[in-house]
């Protein structure tokens, strides 16, 4: 058969191609016939027609699924697509663009994937291994050693791609490079720890979510440290935005952390007799998601396991009870309700703590250690400052009662939290100063659902800055290849790829949607209506480009919308002041202090649960310093990339749905990073190559004769109508486009 495909622009009969299909993507098609700009294409018997600008070119190589897409014959969505589509019909779910390493969610336990059989073969086959993790952490792992220079491993993707798991892997793999590679000289608790921290973090830090059994409700950076020898020496970990509203607050399907649960369940007779556990399902708290268990997993071994996982990482006994009653403190604490009582005015109703809710009071209070007369004040009034240092103290109304109470709760888990990954922190941290780490993030994704709020807006503002990173070392790659190969080439300007526009648009001073935000939180009079009003107007003082990014949603005068690198976002700012002070008033600092001075350890969590949360700072000022921090220690590492992408929103196994992936490949910025090859020169084959695909050809035995660079001059001279179409660097032929290497695939096939 003729592999003829396109003449001058226009399809042949017959011609294999990708048609874009809605629901399936790109779907390999064969050309039926051609009327003007519409082509009638088939799909085995089903016809169907698209618009030639939905029409691509086939590729053979992506028919075979090949490992690294950079060798692909004709990159483009289409291609991609059915290439990776391809492995993963095989199971293989990792796959290459140069270098960054794309995971497609299996929802299956793949056998031997990560079998020790499987470390051990990975460890020896060092650069000639398949597409992995293993391979990923071997390379990572060698380059620091070999270079000197820190590591660091970005792990993206959406809810459920899959990135704790890969992380997890990536870890594992890296203590056992470490051991083989260098004798384990760091103390043998590190190394533990590092195993067995996650089973720690993802108890206090995870829940069910619709889109994960085990989603991360926070971000995390793991860096693993080693000494010149490449033994592992120590680790440090740093947490980001931790979702505190799931503690007092989680939708219908969905439940709070798992630690609450695995305690309830997997308490002893004796615990769950101290701290009052017995009726677990009538914790408001935990029934508000009408969900207790989740599919698979058995809560009371999981508190097993992770009671075992928290000694190893230094957590004794006597402080997990100490952890447990803290935990139980605010369970019993979100049982407390109000009700009103007149308070003469009619109007001025305020809140007192129901009488069923008096035992509730009283086990807080107790594990607290405080007097419950107090804790009940201090939940229902508010104390004001008053002139020249004079105090006077409100009483509040139901509802701020009740806010009140969460907004405890909310600071004591986050505190709690702070305070474990500190401990962690001290058994990890080590004896010596490291000679270079590896660090991996495992970072929340690219956020866009019906409803956005400012958690949203916090966390695509990281993934906008993660982001341009991205793009910016994608870039420099390949104008580095460009160097190396002696050629002088001018790759798409940065600005037609890079999303300053966006980050402009949301942090520059003194106008942005934080400066903004910001303004209206230091002011007494300001509102989110104010600031979304403001924003509008500030939107004429910006730069064209960066204005042209954010809008007003019509007849929605409280929401706005933000062109993001990865797709429009329409945000709420109701609520957005609220949260981004995130105040703690002064009598909920009192419990605090007041048990922390009858409770050692709630002492201690107070001590480093504070430095964590400065007061007088905001959310996102806090957030900021955090990302900007993270960045300056990402850019003083070679930085290498794992996509995680999730092949179906239905947790299925062997599903895989075209556009879903597609998009996100796009926002992932692997598409980008094609764009940005396609503008200089998409296609490069080495001269070897050339020569092999002309075969036993009369070209291909005089190129194969002649060989390298004079060989596959002598095949384009002869086939290539269009010898500014392409350039020779050093090893390799660089062709300006896909339509100019298929004119040299037509050629051979003619
Ligand atoms: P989130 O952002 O919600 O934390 P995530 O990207 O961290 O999501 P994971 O928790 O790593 O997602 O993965 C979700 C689920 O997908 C896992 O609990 C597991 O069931 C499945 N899964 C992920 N990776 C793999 C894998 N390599 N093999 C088999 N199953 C996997
Ligand atoms: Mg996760």
């Amino acid at each position: 058969m003729s592999r003829k495909i396109t003449v001058e622009n226009s399809w042949v009969e017959g011609a294999p191609a990708y048609a874009l299909d809605e629901k399936r993507g790109w779907l390999r098609v064969r050309v039926a016939s051609v009327a003007g700009d519409k082509v009638n294409v088939k799909d085995g018997k089903r016809k169907f027609t698209v618009k030639a600008k939905d029409l691509q070119l086939s590729s053979e190589k992506a028919l075979k699924g090949i490992e690294d897409m950079i060798g692909l014959d004709i990159l483009h969505e289409g291609a991609i697509q059915n290439n990776v589509e391809v492995r993963y019909g095989k199971k293989q779910i990792y796959t290459y663009v140069g270098t960054i390493l794309v995971s497609i969610n299996p929802y299956e336990d793949i056998p031997n994937l990560y079998t020790e059989e499987t470390i051990k073969q990975f460890l020896l086959k060092g650069a000639n291994a398949p597409p992995h993790l293993y391979a990923v952490s071997d390379n990572v792992y060698n380059q620091m050693l070999s270079t000197g220079k820190d590591q660091s491993m970005l792990i993206s993707g959406e809810s459920g791609a899959g990135k704790t798991e890969a992380t997890k892997h990536c870890l594992r793999y890296l203590t056992h490079k470490a051991t083989e590679n260098a004798s384990f000289d760091g103390s043998n608790l590190i190394k533990q720890c590092i195993v067995d921290v996650n089973p720690v973090l993802e108890a206090f830090g995870n829940a069910k979510t619709k889109r994960n059994n085990n989603s991360s409700r926070f971000g995390k950076l793991f860096q693993v440290q080693f000494d010149g020898n490449g033994a592992i020496v120590g680790g440090n970990l740093i947490s980001y935005l931790l979702e505190k509203s799931r503690v007092v607050k989680t939708s219908k399907g969905e439940r709070g952390y798992h630690i609450f649960y695995q305690l309830c369940k997997g308490a002893s007779k004796e615990q769950v007799e101290a701290l009052s556990l017995e009726d677990y399902k009538e914790f408001n708290y935990l029934k508000k998601g009408e969900c207790f268990d989740v599919d698979d997993v058995d809560d009371v071994e999981e508190f097993k396991k992770v009671c075992a996982s928290m000694l190893k990482c230094g957590i004794q006994e006597e402080t997990q009870s100490k952890m447990f009653a803290a935990l139980a403190a605010i369970l019993h604490l979100g049982n407390i309700q109000f009700e009103e009582k007149e308070g003469g005015t009619g109007e001025n109703d305020y809140g007192v703590v129901s009488s069923s809710s008096t035992k509730s009071l009283n086990v807080a209070a107790i594990l607290l250690g405080i007097n419950p007369k107090v804790l009940q004040e201090s939940l229902s009034q508010r104390t004001m400052g008053g002139g020249r240092g004079s105090v006077y103290k409100i009483p509040l109304q139901c509802k701020s009662c009740m806010d009140s109470r969460d907004a405890l709760c909310k600071e004591m888990y986050s505190m709690l939290f702070a305070w474990l990954i500190h401990t962690i922190n001290a058994t990890m941290a080590s004896k010596s100063t490291p000679k270079n780490f590896i660090a991996v993030l495992d970072i929340f994704g690219f956020e866009v659902f019906e409803q956005n709020s400012f958690e949203q807006l916090c966390i695509n503002y990281a993934n906008e800055v993660l982001h341009q990173q991205f793009i910016h070392h994608y870039f420099k790659l390949e104008q580095e290849e460009y160097a190396t190969e002696g050629l002088n080439v001018e790759v798409l300007q940065i600005d037609q790829v890079d999303n300053k526009p966006v980050l402009q648009l949301m942090t520059a001073k003194p106008v942005s949607v934080f400066a903004l935000l910001e303004e209206q939180c230091q002011i007494a009079r300001g509102s989110d209506e104010i600031f979304i009003d403001r924003f509008t107007e500030c939107l004429t003082k910006m730069d064209e480009k960066s204005s042209s990014l954010a809008s007003r949603v019509k007849r929605q005068p409280t929401l706005f919308a933000i062109k993001h690198f990865a797709g429009e976002v329409k945000y709420e700012a109701i609520g957005f002041i609220e949260k981004n002070k995130d105040p703690l008033h002064i009598d909920l600092q009192n419990v605090m202090n007041m048990s922390a001075k009858k409770n050692k350890f709630m002492a201690e969590v107070l001590k480093f649960g504070t430095t964590n949360r400065k007061m007088n700072t905001t959310v996102i000022r806090t957030f900021q310093k955090q990302v900007n921090g993270l960045m300056e220690l990402l850019d003083k590492t070679e930085p290498n990339y794992v996509r995680c992408i999730k092949p179906n929103e239905r947790k299925a196994a062997q599903q895989f749905e075209g556009p879903l992936v597609l998009s996100q490949m796009r926002y992932s910025g692997l598409l980008d990073s094609i764009r940005i090859r396609q503008a200089g020169y998409a296609v490069r084959r080495t001269f070897e190559d050339i020569i092999e695909l002309f075969g036993n050809s009369k070209l291909g035995r005089a190129g194969k004769a002649e060989g390298g660079r004079q060989g596959c001059l002598t095949i384009l001279q002869t086939t290539m109508m269009d010898q500014s179409s392409y350039v020779f660097g050093k090893t390799k032929v660089f062709f300006k486009n896909v339509d100019s290497y298929a004119h040299l695939l037509n050629e051979m096939a003619a």
